[in-house]
């Protein structure tokens, strides 16, 4: 059975730019070429349930009216996610300025624009009515993800991947997907993985704490961890994007959040072989592949 995902949140257009060091204050260094690629936790959550998930995938999010939206919207429509409800409003399209030095390191500065002012209405809140799964994180406002939680039909789940990490209000949540500094820090304090697990659970019924290469823990009745996949890392970036799509998809799907949680790393340890976030989303035949 194809699940129905409805993914709540930011799109950003990457500019990414190779330094030979990053400059101090007052200072101009020249880079390398300017390149563009398509971002957003939102965004790059909906292609990894649409394309490594096999949800039907719905994206709710904010864009401007300028050639940012345009770019953003073809990379979603291509991986197969609907795009026909998001919000058009009016200022920039999100935009994440990214400069890379030698050593791997970078420094980023986002202007939110558009990702600010998403307000969910109407459509918007039938489709989420419509949904097994809302998946939301946390570059929006945090009453549009009140509202989607609100939203949801009886019986659908409500995922929140709680990044980046911000203070939160008690929200009406199934499960919680942080890595290990978010759990830290909405825990209020540092502990072995599985124990930030239990704490969290005052949060929501199910947890998962992502691990890097080593894995998750799984927080429901019991709490497991879940190895890694061994692979060789090429790119890092929006390994835990790939992880939050994929396991909302297998969610929807009617499986259960541990198997979930196993095919959600299986697909992000593959998009980590690879550079890019979107770029690296795997298909769902690749995953399956893989896992086998
Ligand atoms: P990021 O911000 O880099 O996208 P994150 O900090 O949100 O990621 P991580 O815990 O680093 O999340 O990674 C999410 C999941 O991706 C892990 O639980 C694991 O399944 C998989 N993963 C990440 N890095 C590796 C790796 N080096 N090898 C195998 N799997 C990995």
């Amino acid at each position: 059975m194809t699940g129905r995902v409805v993914v709540v949140g930011s799109a950003n257009v990457d500019l990414v730019v190779d330094v030979p060091r990053r400059p101090h204050g007052g200072e101009t260094v020249l880079g390398g070429d300017l390149r563009r690629s398509p971002g957003g936790k939102g965004a790059n959550q909906a292609v990894a349930a649409a394309l490594a998930g096999g949800a039907a995938t719905t994206f709710l999010g904010a864009f401007g009216s300028d050639d940012g939206a345009d770019f953003l919207l073809s990379s979603l429509t291509e991986a197969g996610v609907r795009t026909d409800l998001v919000s058009r409003v009016d200022s920039a399209t999100g935009t994440a300025f990214i400069m890379v030095s030698p050593d791997g390191e970078n420094s980023i500065v986002v202007a939110p624009g558009a990702n600010s002012r998403l307000s969910l209405a109407g459509e918007q809140l039938e489709r989420i009515a419509a949904a097994d799964v809302v998946l939301a994180q946390l570059e929006i406002p945090l009453e549009a993800v009140t509202a989607a939680a609100a939203a949801r039909r009886p019986g659908a789940r409500m995922v929140l991947n709680a990044a980046p990490s911000r203070p939160l209000p008690q929200l009406d949540l199934d499960v919680l997907i942080v890595n290990e500094h978010e759990a830290a820090d909405l825990a209020g304090r540092s502990a072995a993985p599985e124990e930030l697990a239990r704490l969290l659970q005052r949060r929501a019924p199910a947890v998962v704490v992502t691990l890097g290469a080593a894995g998750c823990v799984v927080a429901e009745q019991e709490i497991v961890h879940l190895p890694g996949f061994e692979v060789s890392p090429v790119d890092t970036t929006g390994a835990g994007d790939t992880f939050c799509g994929v396991l909302a998809a297998a969610l929807a799907e009617g499986r259960p959040l541990r198997e979930a949680a196993e095919r959600a790393g299986a697909a992000a340890a593959l998009a980590v072989t690879r550079p890019g976030a979107q770029s690296a989303v795997p298909t769902v035949a690749e995953v399956a592949e893989f896992a086998a």
